[in-house]
């Protein structure tokens, strides 16, 4: 669906419009069909819009304008730490040494890049405590994969064929027990208590010969530091397995906490959340992945390595489970995140927490008189609320998402985790001004306000956006790809 100011690239398109002027080609033109092989050549010309530049600049300028990114407004949503890009990190990754190498070219020529690489991989472990580091994966969840991956090449290296288990809290992400399944394992759940941490009696009951690891965040998807995480690393080694740490949550315990610390086995970090890759819209990501040291001969390979002066691809690595991904992982985004830890600084990096907690203390205080506070206890870098309070009144959850948008802002994540009925979790993250938090938190609870007293305004939102309501299950299922004249 779209409406009528805004029209598609190809209702744009005007036969023979161009939007580039090449000089007269002065080299003979290539036969490509005698250099590709027969299948892949195209039997039809590509439908492509045909447009002028102005065309396309305010194509894509109005789309953007339509938009909601972090750099148009506040962005609470909860689990994926939308703070604010750095534009330093953007002029650094444009770098010509950087933009434009090669990934075929000779080691020998990109050596600057590869000791940012390297030097990357030593910050990463002193931040987990871990070992050794790969830089290959391209996200949080192909991280996660990766790891799970080492995890049963380690087990089977050792013999133990009938690991097969992961445990997962049940507020755990979606992409949990989902790389669990693309690892060929299985999942296993592990209860929450009452104050929304890992029930130690159900995991003692679900670990066993059986067990392959236990994947945790820390702090949780609810937002809850959990406090007895040596003991639950304590719990899964015991019973053999290995302790997977799902780093999305590391805003909370950044430069205070590291998870190699608190027992845990294998790490992987979300570079496009804690440390500033630009993400949404699917990506790009990177999800580089720590390992203790009797998982290093499992990494994947090649392993980035200085012999001397030299940084080099090691391919010598006989246990490796392979490449993850082609060349050198998401390199662009693996320099912006560089660039922010070396602008940031040890200091710079402890303020990013200690900001990242105090706002979200401070939001759940102040909303917590309007809005259902399911564990009411300090929190980390975010926190869950409930909407029963205004289901009960008609409004569900989506409605005040929904009715955000009027007043500009992004909603935060809703119905997850999935243990919190009516579930809103908002995560403010540490560069929003006090200004920003507040406004968003009037708005909050003009709305509570408003689902008492005129419900109707907030379950037809949103009222000022280009589009209304959509039906959301079919454009996620039959999105626009192409226009076609009917
Ligand atoms: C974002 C997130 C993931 C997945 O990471 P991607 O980089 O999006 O693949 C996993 N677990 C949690 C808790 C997350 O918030």
């Amino acid at each position: 669906m779209h409406n009528q100011d805004q029209k598609l690239i190809f209702e744009v398109s005007t036969p023979g419009r161009v939007g580039y002027s090449l000089p007269e080609m002065d080299v003979p033109e290539a036969d490509v069909a005698a250099l590709l092989p027969e299948g892949y050549l195209r039997e039809e010309e590509p439908l492509l819009p045909e447009v002028s530049e102005l065309d396309i600049m305010r194509h894509y300028t109005s789309l953007s304008r339509r938009n909601h990114g972090v750099d148009s407004g506040f962005y609470p949503l909860g689990s994926c730490t939308m703070k604010y890009n750095p534009k330093i990190n953007e002029n650094v990754a444009r770098y010509n040494g950087f933009a434009h190498i090669h990934p075929l070219q000779d080691e020998s020529s990109v050596q600057g890049a590869l000791e940012l690489l390297y030097d990357l991989q030593q910050h990463l472990k002193e931040i987990t405590g871990m070992d050794e580091v790969t830089l290959q994966p391209a996200a949080g969840a192909h991280g996660e994969w990766t790891g799970l991956m080492m995890i049963r090449a380690y087990h089977e290296a050792n013999g133990n064929l009938k690991r097969t288990k992961v445990i997962v809290p049940d507020s755990a992400h979606g992409t949990n027990p989902a790389s669990a399944t693309v690892a060929g394992l299985e999942t296993v759940t592990v209860k929450s208590n009452e104050n929304g941490l890992v029930d130690l009696e159900d995991l003692r009951r679900v670990v066993g010969e059986d067990t392959a690891a236990l994947m945790l965040t820390n702090p949780n998807t609810l937002g809850l530091f959990e406090e007895h995480i040596v003991e639950i690393a304590d719990i899964v080694h015991e019973a053999g397995g290995k302790v997977y740490y799902d780093g999305a949550n590391l805003n909370a315990v950044l430069s205070k906490a590291r998870p190699g610390d608190m027992g845990f086995d294998v790490v992987h970090l979300n570079l496009h959340k804690t440390f500033t890759g630009p993400h949404g819209g699917g990506g790009p990501g990177s999800g580089p992945v720590g390992v203790k040291s009797d998982l290093i001969p499992f990494l994947p390979r090649p392993v980035i390595a200085k012999r001397g002066d030299e940084y080099v691809l090691d391919y010598d690595r006989p246990q490796s489970i392979g490449r993850v991904k082609p060349y050198y992982g998401n390199f662009g985004i693996n320099v912006r995140a560089y660039t922010y830890i070396r602008s940031m600084g040890p200091d710079g990096l402890k303020a990013v927490t200690e900001y990242a907690v105090l706002n979200a203390n401070y939001m759940m205080r102040r909303l917590a008189e309007y809005y259902d506070l399911p564990f009411d206890r300090h929190c980390k870098h975010e926190f869950v609320l409930s909407g029963r309070r205004q289901k009960k009144l008609g409004v569900r959850t989506l409605d005040i998402a929904k009715r955000l948008l009027d007043f500009g802002f992004h909603p935060p994540t809703i119905y997850f985790p999935l243990n919190v009925e009516e579930c809103i979790m908002i995560e403010p993250t540490e560069t929003e001004s006090k200004e920003t938090l507040d406004s968003f938190i009037d708005i909050m609870i003009q709305i509570a306000k408003e689902a008492e007293e005129n419900p109707e305004i907030v379950q037809e939102a949103p009222h000022t956006t280009v589009v209304g309501r959509l039906d959301e299950t079919t454009a996620a299922r039959k999105p626009v790809l192409r226009y076609q004249n009917a």
